[in-house]
């Protein structure tokens, strides 16, 4: 008989530095399908990729046929800091709370092969797996729930009782028939307050999220204009938006990590605009390797500085965007010069 049962690896995942651990079967679940229409909706926008891999997303055992169980892995990643509903400086930027510390792709894929290295060392004779951290076509939330790490909200995150939302998800997808934990249950109740809180009412229904109108796919995902409609609506958020979270009752006493790997970096602790606006080209583009901000790119980060200094009413966010300086040549690409021009004109008006 393995030694590798689910009670041990559960065990060997908080040791290797995971808060929470659960395994699901590798089955087909309703909430699988959803994506489907979800697709069709065309709530994706531009994330075809979501297209191309929706046939693969639909059961794990597409991406490995003797798939058996899945194991879900989390890290809570709540540093003390205010949330962005507590802000009241419309000078302060806004960056979404996973984006602060280091890149947690590459965090979670360590410790993800360490407990995968484990699991090889104790079982007796080989078996098949494959891990993922995000970026694989995996419903990872379908998964973390009926591996009982968290329900999915009605804000769409994964809500694990004891810590909020404030996780990253990883998952080994593996050919072990490992015992599977009990679901997590559905604990949102009569609750409405993301829906009533998203600023652009991108949570159309509960469960149901537009991600066309969400500040978080306007402000990463989107590689071209923000359209006009929806630019107030960013307000100071230059990367990603937590809104959602922050009202959510769960996270509310949400406990802190003392994972030094999500503490802000300095130049992401609390920044002013119009400081992150004066960075050169080579800062900001050095700023976001090693990142999971490198996702929007040099030119995405400077249209939405552009956007939120157009929304704040700083003193000097006029002065700041009038500057010219050849240290900052993102800033005349014609993308951010559109959003540059968007921002004057309001600022005049206030
Ligand atoms: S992340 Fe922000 S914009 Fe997107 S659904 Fe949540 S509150 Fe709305
Ligand atoms: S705010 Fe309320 S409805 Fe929304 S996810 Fe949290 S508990 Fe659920």
């Amino acid at each position: 008989m393995s030694r590798l049962t689910s009670a041990v690896i559960r065990q060997k995942a908080l040791e290797t530095g995971f808060d929470v651990c659960g395994i699901a079967r590798a089955e087909t679940y309703p909430e699988l399908t959803y994506l489907r229409e979800w697709l069709r909706a065309g709530y994706a926008g531009e994330m075809q990729y979501m297209h191309r891999t929706a046939e693969r997303r639909a059961d794990v055992r597409r991406l490995l046929p003797s798939a058996r169980s899945v194991i879900v892995a989390a890290s809570l990643y709540n540093v003390d800091r205010p949330y962005s509903t507590e802000i009241a400086d419309p000078g302060e930027a806004i960056v979404s709370r996973y984006a602060w510390g280091e890149d947690y792709h590459e965090v979670m894929r360590a410790r993800l092969d360490a407990l995968l290295d484990w699991m090889r060392a104790e079982h007796d004779g080989p078996f098949d797996a494959r891990a993922y951290v995000d970026t694989g076509p995996v419903q990872e939330r379908v998964y973390a729930q009926h591996a009982g790490v968290g329900w999915i909200g009605k804000n769409t995150c994964v809500i694990n009782p004891g810590l909020g939302s404030w996780i990253f998800l990883s998952e080994i997808i593996c050919s072990l028939d490992l015992e599977p934990d009990q679901a997590a249950l559905d604990q949102c109740g009569s609750c409405t307050l993301c829906l009533e809180a998203c600023p652009t009412h991108a949570i159309v229904e509960p469960w149901k999220l537009d991600a066309t109108r969400c500040l978080s796919y306007l402000t990463i995902e989107l590689r071209g204009s923000i359209p006009e409609p929806w630019r107030d609506a960013v307000g100071a958020h230059v990367y990603g938006c937590d809104i959602c979270q922050d009202v959510c009752p769960w996270n509310h006493h949400a406990p802190l990590s003392l994972d030094p790997a999500w503490l802000p970096r300095p130049a992401f602790d609390r920044p002013r605009l119009i400081a992150l606006w004066r960075r050169s080209d080579a800062e900001l583009g050095g700023l976001l390797q090693k990142s999971a901000m490198s996702r929007a790119g040099l030119e995405g980060l400077r249209r939405n500085v552009a956007v939120a200094l157009g929304n704040s009413r700083e003193t000097g966010a006029r002065g700041a965007l009038d500057e010219s300086d050849s240290e900052r040549p993102s800033a005349r690409a014609p993308l951010v010069a559109e959003h540059v021009e968007w921002a004057r004109s309001k600022l005049s008006k206030t």
